[in-house]
C-alpha cells in the first residue's frame, strides 16, 4: 500500500478514488454514452479467523492498487455488457489473474443495475461504494437490493452517496447537452 493511501481515513480514500470514477464516467461522456464510470482497487484477503490479518492468498504486489477502471461503452460497443462495472470487473479478474475479486472495492458513479450487482456478487468482490443512486433501475438498494440480500452465500459490504452530488451532475449535464443539441 502505498504512503499517502495508508494515512487516509476510509471517507477519504472513498473520495479519492470516487473522483476516479468520476474521470472515467467524463470519458464515457466525451464519447456520447451516458456517463457511468468505474474503478476496482485492491485491498487485500483477510484472513477468516483473524479478520485483523491478511490472508496468504493476498497478492501483496497489488495492495492499495487500481486493478481495474471502466466507462460505459454500451453504444460505441453496441453491447448490453459493456456496462462500466463488467469492463471493470474483467480488467481487474486479468490483472489478477483470477475471476474471484476478495479483497476488492468497486467506486461506481452510479447504483449498479442487476446484471453488474449480480456480476459483482458473482466475483466475490467485498465493497462497493456508490455515487448517486438510480431509482429507476438500481439493484443495490432501489429497486433490489441484491447486493445485501438475504440468502446469498456472499453480501457485498455497501457505502451510498459517497461524491453524490458531482456523480448526479456528471448526468444530468450530459442529458441538459444532449437535449439542448436536438
Ligand atoms: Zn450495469
Amino acid at each position: 500500500m502505498t504512503n499517502t493511501t495508508k494515512n487516509m481515513s476510509t471517507e477519504e480514500t472513498d473520495i479519492k478514488y470516487m473522483k476516479e470514477a468520476i474521470r472515467q464516467a467524463k470519458k464515457a461522456a466525451e464519447a456520447g454514452e451516458v456517463p457511468i464510470g468505474c474503478v476496482i482497487v485492491y485491498n487485500g484477503i483477510r484472513d477468516k479467523g483473524d479478520r485483523k490479518k491478511f490472508s496468504d492468498k493476498t497478492k501483496t504486489e497489488f495492495m492499495g492498487k487500481v486493478i481495474g477502471r471502466g466507462y460505459n461503452r454500451r453504444n460505441t460497443d453496441k453491447s448490453t455488457l459493456s456496462h462500466a462495472e463488467i469492463t471493470a470487473i474483467k480488467k481487474a479478474s486479468k490483472k489478477l489473474d483470477d475471476w474471484r475479486l476478495e479483497g476488492a472495492t468497486m467506486y461506481v458513479t452510479l447504483e449498479p443495475c442487476q446484471m453488474c450487482a449480480g456480476a459483482i456478487m458473482q466475483a466475490r468482490m467485498d465493497r462497493v461504494v456508490i455515487g448517486c443512486m438510480n431509482p429507476k433501475a438500481g439493484c443495490a438498494g432501489s429497486i433490489l437490493n441484491i447486493l445485501e440480500m438475504d440468502g446469498f452465500n456472499h453480501k457485498v459490504e455497501v457505502t451510498r452517496g459517497v461524491c453524490e452530488d458531482e456523480c448526479s451532475r456528471v448526468l444530468t449535464d450530459f442529458f441538459k447537452e444532449m437535449r439542448s443539441r436536438k
